[in-house]
């Protein structure tokens, strides 16, 4: 899933200046599971926003919906019949969420109130870890589902760097990738597989050059 996390108060306060009308919508997909961005963040979101500008002299309305998801258009046109007398939109998704409802409603400004984290899982009950950096060619068959782009602080594609000790990363405080894939490998029965030289990793498939597309002509519906 995305992970993402709430802005600091005072940069969401900001983004909102002047502004009487408020719609506050939350998201009911990754940013729920993650508890930053779902229907009861999105209340807790508009409360807290209604006391503090109260407290500033400054009231402010608000109105609330939590869609099923924002990045999705079928859902973003929920949003249509809410904007009446609204004279900003704060958005609960990811920053993928957030440029959708910007792209449908042009003539609305609409702010975020998450910062977009990373591709990670969820380790326990509120804590979460990046586990894929979406580089668009995928080596996980090649390291026994481990990633070394992400889970390696060098993103090394053949082996350790040489400089972990005792199964940590000589970098961050995580265990060493390489260590992990070792291991791993070790266990199936595959360390002859490691031994096979990954050739450079092809990064055109990457992020660069700008917004990358993905167009599935067989699910595509005709017009
Ligand atoms: S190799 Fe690329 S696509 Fe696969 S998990 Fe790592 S970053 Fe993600
Ligand atoms: S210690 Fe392991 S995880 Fe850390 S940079 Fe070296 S190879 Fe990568």
């Amino acid at each position: 899933m995305i992970v993402a996390a709430a802005k600091p108060w005072e940069e969401i306060m900001a983004s909102l200046h002047g502004m009487h009308k408020v719609l506050v919508v939350g998201c009911g997909g990754c940013v729920a599971v993650c508890l930053a961005g779902g229907e009861k963040e999105a209340g807790i979101m508009a409360s807290t926003l209604r006391m503090q500008r109260k407290l500033q002299g400054e009231p402010v309305e608000t109105e609330e919906i939590t869609l099923t998801r924002q990045c999705d258009p079928e859902y973003v046109r929920e949003l249509g019949k809410k904007l009446e007398g609204v004279d900003g939109i704060l958005s609960l998704a990811c920053g993928v969420g957030v440029q959708v409802i910007a792209e449908h409603y042009p003539n609305i400004w609409v702010a975020p109130a998450l910062n977009t984290k990373f591709a990670g899982a969820t380790l326990e009950h509120g804590s979460w870890e990046e586990r894929c950096g979406l580089c668009g060619d995928c080596v996980l068959g090649q390291t026994g589902g481990i990633c070394p782009i992400i889970r390696c602080a060098k993103s090394l594609l053949n082996g350790p760097c040489g400089g972990s000790q005792d199964g940590k990363c000589e970098v961050k405080p995580n265990e060493c990738a390489w260590n992990l894939i070792y291991e791993r490998m070790g266990r199936l029965g595959r360390l002859n597989q490691l031994l096979e030289v990954a050739e450079a990793k092809d990064w055109s498939q990457g992020r660069d050059g700008g917004p990358r597309r993905v167009v599935r002509e067989d699910v595509k519906l005709d017009d």
